[in-house]
């Protein structure tokens, strides 16, 4: 099939798909006023892949099939390949208004996972899995299809594992083993895109015990599947003025709670099965992929503060201030040092079955940099930018008789500025940091693709510490 046209792709999203937002169920999310925006706003991925200028850089020919297909599909083999996929990750996120689009990106993380680890429990189980996810990966790349990954179970009480909750169903399990498949039920929380995808893959958010046997599943679902429930997420977007939202009026993510309310899963979506122990190594190997296209997506929305904290500053006549030279400083290091350990995460892979794994020392150190300096970015933007930014006048004042004279004469800034200009600087400041969207963006520094400790335990694991105790060592004469 190749390459499909953003036309086709949101002509897929209306399936008959069960999704709600505010209580009500949604007929049709690309027609919806708040979720449309995010249709569209991921639509954007197949728009690229039809511009002249971007082809290249999205598709290629497939090397199985010799199609053009979007290249998110072709595992990463290599550094160079590496590379050029945050590239991709990057590009496509600065078009998207800092908003990463995030419908193939996550998806393919997940399939590159799943070939890696149904290798190994095919070695220990003779289960048959890797057959499986080859052809589902091939499937999804001829057929262009788009995907969300449902990891992270709403999982009850955080000190308890998947069996020993107050009800059995705080992790997604199989209840039922049919001849043809399995039946599952429970939720997934955070579930980004899910409204928007063709398929949402699902995967373990945690090595599991051999009690947990029915909880370690692994699987692929069509988004319209009987029983597959989407409650999305209202929060983060809005459907109001482009002056007033002049990023998130166009640009937006939604999360839904995935429900599966006993949905049935034929054996050839069956990636893991009651495997318990791989359930660690496909949660892990999976946030590898994950952190590295994470710290891809998050420099266009650091280059945006920048842009953004010099040009209030200068409208403001602020801007040869030293303090304000500082400040906007400190987030050009801050979105620099993102960018660079990005690339660098991508500079020494360890290659497993052809398929490049990012270094996961500096994948980790690169998503946490950008996690723990995320609120400090955004202080020293809103700081540059002064009180207006959530005191402002409306875009009904600017218009009216009776109030455009007082708001035109008195916000003014630098002469030679026109107010509006100095309004719609401070509207984008306010939709990027002091809005329902810019909290949104606060949260998605902190948590997605895994809370800040995550990151650190990874840091700690994997980091060889030997290699320096025997420095020490040597250093302090101890033989
Ligand atoms: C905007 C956004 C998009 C996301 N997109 C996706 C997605 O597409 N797919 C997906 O699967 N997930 C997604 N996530 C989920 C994300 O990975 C989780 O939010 C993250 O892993 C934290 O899980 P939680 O939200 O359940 O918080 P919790 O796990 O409850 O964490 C809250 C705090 O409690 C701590 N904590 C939790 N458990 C323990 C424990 N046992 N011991 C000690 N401390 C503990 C954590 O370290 C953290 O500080 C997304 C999240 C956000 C915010």
């Amino acid at each position: 099939m190749g390459v499909r046209t953003a036309e086709a792709y949101l002509e897929g999203l209306r399936d008959g798909r069960a999704v709600f937002f505010k209580g009500e169920r949604v007929e049709d999310v690309t027609a919806h006023p708040d979720l449309g925006v995010g249709a569209r706003h991921a639509a954007l991925d197949f728009e690229l892949a039809e511009r002249e200028a971007y082809r290249e850089m999205m598709t290629c020919l497939c090397p199985e099939t010799g199609e053009t297909v979007s290249r998110y599909f072709v595992p990463p083999a290599s550094t160079a390949d590496l590379l050029h996929r945050r590239e991709m990750v990057e590009t496509s996120t600065r078009m998207g208004g800092g908003v990463v689009l995030l419908i193939k990106e996550i998806g393919t993380d997940a399939l590159f996972t799943l070939s890696l680890i149904a290798r190994l429990a095919d070695q220990k189980y003779g289960t048959g899995y890797l057959e499986r996810v080859r052809k589902y990966h091939a499937y999804c790349r001829d057929m262009d299809l788009s995907m969300a990954v449902a990891q992270t179970d709403v999982k009850g009480d955080r000190g308890k594992g998947p069996s020993d909750q107050a009800h059995p169903d705080y992790y997604v399990r199989i209840v039922e083993e049919r001849s043809d498949g399995i039946v599952v039920r429970g939720a997934k929380a955070h579930t980004t895109c899910a409204p928007y995808v063709d398929e949402i893959l699902v995967i373990p958010t945690r090595a599991m015990a051999e009690k947990d046997r029915d909880y370690a599943v692994a699987f692929a679902v069509p988004a319209h599947a009987k029983g597959l429930k989407l409650i999305a997420s209202h929060f983060g977007g809005t459907s109001g003025s482009a002056f007033h939202h002049p990023v998130s009026s166009r640009h937006r993510l939604c999360e839904s709670l995935t429900v599966f309310d006993d949905v049935f899963i034929p054996n050839d979506r069956v990636f893991l099965k009651g495997e318990w122990d791989f359930a660690g190594a496909v949660a892990n190997t999976f946030v590898q992929f994950h952190r590295f296209t994470a710290v891809a997506y998050k420099p266009p929305l650091c280059d945006l503060f920048i842009g953004a904290a010099a040009l209030i500053a200068d409208y403001n006549g602020a801007a040869s201030a030293s303090h304000i030279r500082e400040k906007v400083t400190r987030l050009i290091t801050y979105a620099e040092t993102v960018r660079a350990l990005g690339r660098a995460a991508a500079l020494s892979p360890r290659v497993v079955d052809g398929i490049a794994i990012p270094d996961p020392i500096v994948t980790n150190i690169a998503k946490h940099y950008f996690a723990s300096g995320y609120h400090t970015a955004v202080s020293l933007v809103q700081d540059i930018a002064g009180g207006l930014v959530v005191t402002g006048p409306s875009e009904e004042d600017l218009t009216s008789p009776e109030t455009k004279g007082y708001v035109e004469r008195y916000l003014g800034g630098r002469a030679g500025v026109s107010t509006e200009d100095r309004l719609k600087a401070f509207n984008l400041i306010r939709d990027l940091t002091a809005s329902d969207f810019g909290g949104y963006h606060e949260l998605l520094a902190l948590h997605a693709e895994g809370s800040l400790e995550a990151q650190k335990v990874t840091i700690f694991r994997d980091y060889d510490i030997g290699r320096c105790v025997g420095l020490a060592k040597e250093a302090a004469n101890i033989g």
